[in-house]
């Protein structure tokens, strides 16, 4: 690892004031992914500057018949949140299944969203709930944000502050887990929104996260396994490496679909 600075943010403005002056500075979450990235001399950041200290990052809140989840909440907060276990399953349920209790207990929504791995949890909940990301310059649809996979619409110097969930009628996510990494080997969540049926993959595709806009057809006049289970996914469009080839991926799409369809009910 390089030599880096440290410092905490207290505001937004203080934050983006910093990163201004750093040489090649970067923002810092829980670091869960950052820091790993700079011990193996993958990057070397000059300065790095943590956000999670900001007060309009923190907090989950109920608004009307939105979530809305401060950026800078850890996994284990949103996995024991009281509100989202009650009025949101699906999130605290997913939330528990990212990586081990040190990485819960460090990284943060905001990091995770940020950095959009291809095999990341939330950006499938993002998308299948079409969640808004607020961030110090605007807000986005979560369509409009992920932008291609470690690919997001931010400026380098933009902030995630909050994320807004919708609450669906029903929702479930079904997580293939890589046995080793415990990321996302193909993992896909459905919803029925206010709009219609979601589905979203994540572990899997070429360009990262991504609706399946056949089966949220098939879904909108059926919503059941059977529906779905029919519907086969492009091995072309799909991730292929050591881990599972890109027909495996295709097959598990269909597969748990069908399961998490059943599974929502
Ligand atoms: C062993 C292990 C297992 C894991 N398993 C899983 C898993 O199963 N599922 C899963 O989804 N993830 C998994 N992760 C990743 C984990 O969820 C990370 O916490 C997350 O990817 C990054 O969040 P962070 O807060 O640590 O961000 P950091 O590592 O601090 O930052 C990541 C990136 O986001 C930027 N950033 C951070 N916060 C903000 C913000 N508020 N606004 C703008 N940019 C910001 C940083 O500049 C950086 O580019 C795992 C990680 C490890 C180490």
């Amino acid at each position: 690892m390089y030599a880096t600075k440290y410092a905490k943010a207290t505001s937004l403005q203080d934050a983006v004031a910093k990163l201004a002056a750093a040489d090649d500075g970067k923002f810092l979450g829980g670091g869960q992914t950052l820091l790993a990235t700079m011990k193996q001399r993958l990057a070397a950041p000059s300065d790095l500057i943590d956000v999670t200290k900001i007060p309009e990052l923190k907090g989950i809140t109920v608004e009307g018949d939105t979530i809305v989840v401060g950026a800078a909440s850890t996994h284990s907060e949103v996995a024991q949140s009281a509100d989202i276990q009650r009025l949101l399953p699906v999130l605290s349920g997913l939330a528990a299944t990212i990586g081990d209790p040190a990485v819960r207990n460090m990284g943060t929504m905001g990091g995770s969203v940020a950095n959009n791995d291809p095999a990341a949890d939330y950006p499938a909940a993002l998308l299948g709930l079409n969640a808004t990301v607020t961030t110090s310059k605007g807000s986005y649809a979560a369509e409009e944000f992920f932008t291609g996979i470690f690919e997001t619409a931010l400026d380098e110097d933009e902030i995630i502050v909050k994320i807004a969930f919708p609450i669906p009628q029903k929702a479930a996510y079904e997580k293939f887990r890589n046995p080793a990494s415990r990321y996302s080997l193909c993992s896909v969540f459905v919803a029925m929104t206010a709009d219609g049926p979601r589905v979203a993959v994540t572990g899997s595709g070429n360009d990262g996260v991504f609706r399946v806009a056949e089966m949220e057809a098939a879904l909108a006049s059926n919503w059941s396994a059977d529906a779905v289970s029919g519907i086969t996914i492009d091995p072309d469009t799909m991730l292929s490496d050591i881990h599972g080839s890109a027909e495996y991926r295709a097959h598990l799409v269909t597969v748990l679909a069908a399961r998490a369809v059943a599974k929502a009910g």
